[in-house]
Formats: structure tokens, sequence, C-alpha cells
């Protein structure tokens, strides 16, 4: 029988980190929605839809394939109509795109579908914002991860500084809130806490401690 593991929680707080280690712990699938949604708004940005007119972007979501596939390692890449854009998509600004087009219920539908048949007779671990309220509400194991403000900018700045981003602490703790925001607030499947879920606080720990933790509780 395969067994799942949802989990959700706001941006920087730890969980593809998470959900990657112990995917790999496991045996798992790991599947990374966000990076679909990231998909999306890569392909916007590149044929210059403008992302807040939703009719729009929901007249070309036809001419749009996601897909994700696996290399030797098992690292996860990202295909956007056969093209593998995994490090193209981690940028901030794609991050927005991706985080304003995940609002509309037809982009949602198309990659939630997607979503469900990736997970399909599997066992997997995967990330998101919906996965546990959602995308598979009878998930085995629902996490919930979060971590202190000043902790999830400190980390995404330090992320930024290393690919050589001009940014300060405070520009990023703003981005991650209005990012926060939108994603909690959302008319269609906003990022909740679901209320089996088990709390992991990130702040302050490394992934291997929090790794180890949720393996000897629950493994
Ligand atoms: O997790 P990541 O930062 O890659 O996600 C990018 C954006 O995609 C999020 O800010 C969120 O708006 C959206 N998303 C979503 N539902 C998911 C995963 C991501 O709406 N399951």
């Amino acid at each position: 029988m395969s067994y799942k593991i949802a989990i959700d929680g706001p941006s920087s707080a730890g969980k593809s980190t998470i959900a990657k280690m112990l995917a790999k712990e496991l045996g798992y699938v790991y599947i990374d929605t966000g990076a679909m949604y990231r998909a999306i708004g890569f392909y916007l940005i590149e044929n210059k839809i403008d992302i807040h007119d939703e009719n729009k972007v929901v007249s070309v979501l036809n001419n749009i394939d996601v897909t994700l596939d696996y290399d030797d390692e098992n690292n996860l890449h990202v295909f956007l109509n056969g093209k593998d854009i995994s490090n193209k998509i981690r940028t901030q600004e794609v991050g927005e795109a991706a985080s304003v087009c995940s609002q509309y219920l037809k982009v949602r539908e198309k990659l939630v579908s997607l979503q469900r048949k990736l997970a399909e007779e599997k066992s997997c671990c995967m990330d998101g914002r919906d996965i546990a309220s959602n995308v598979l509400p009878n998930a085995n194991l629902k996490l919930y991860v979060s971590a202190s403000d000043e902790c999830r900018a400190k980390r995404r700045y330090l992320e930024e500084k290393e690919k050589g981003i001009d940014t300060t602490v405070d520009k990023v703790l703003e981005e991650l809130k209005a990012r926060d925001y939108r994603d909690t607030h959302r008319e269609h499947n906003p990022l909740t806490r679901v209320s089996d879920a088990i709390d992991i606080d990130t702040t302050d720990k490394t992934s291997d401690e929090v790794v180890d933790d949720i393996l000897k509780r629950f493994f």
C-alpha cells in the first residue's frame, strides 16, 4: 500500500528541504507542487502575458504542459513544454508570478489534477500550500512546517546573496509577508493548517535535526 506525506507551510519555512530529505530517506517520490506553479509563472513572464489578467492567463493554459521527472541521482526536474526549466524558476520574479497566477481557479484545477495523478499508487512526499487541505486530504501524515518571520527572511536573504542578488533582510521580509498574505487570503484553496496536522517549527534548527525528529516520531 502506498503512503502519502503532505507538507504545507509558508514560503522559506524549510518545506522543500524537509520533503526532499524525507523522500530520500524513505525511498518515496518527492513532488514539489510550488515548482509547478512556478513553471506556469515562468511561461507567463516569457510570453509577456499580464499575470493580473485572469482571462488572458486562463486562455493560454492549454498551451502550457508542465511535467516533473527525476534524474539518475533522483533530483527533481521541472519541464515546461518539454524543456527543462528547473534552474530558471527559483527567482523572486517567478515566485511572485506563481503566487499571483495560483489564485486563479482554472490554474489550480489544472495543476491539482496533475498532482493527484503523480501521487497515484506511489508512496510520496508532496509539499505546497493546499496539500493536506485539498490535494491529498487522506494523506497518512500531514505536516505543517513553519519558522519565525525573522528566521525565514534570513534564510531567503542568504539564498539570494549566494545567487549574487543585491537585497536586504528587511526587503526580503516585506516580500515574504506580501506572499504569505496572498497565499493565506486567496479565495481558492488558500494556505491553511488542517486540524490533524502535526506542527513542525524549524526555527533555529538544522534540516538534519528536523528530519531525524520526524523519522523517530513517525517511522
Ligand atoms: O513553494 P514555492 O515558493 O515554490 O511556491 C510558489 C508559489 O506557488 C506560492 O507562493 C503559492 O502562491 C503557489 N503555490 C500554491 N499551491 C501550492 C504550491 C505553491 O498556491 N500547492
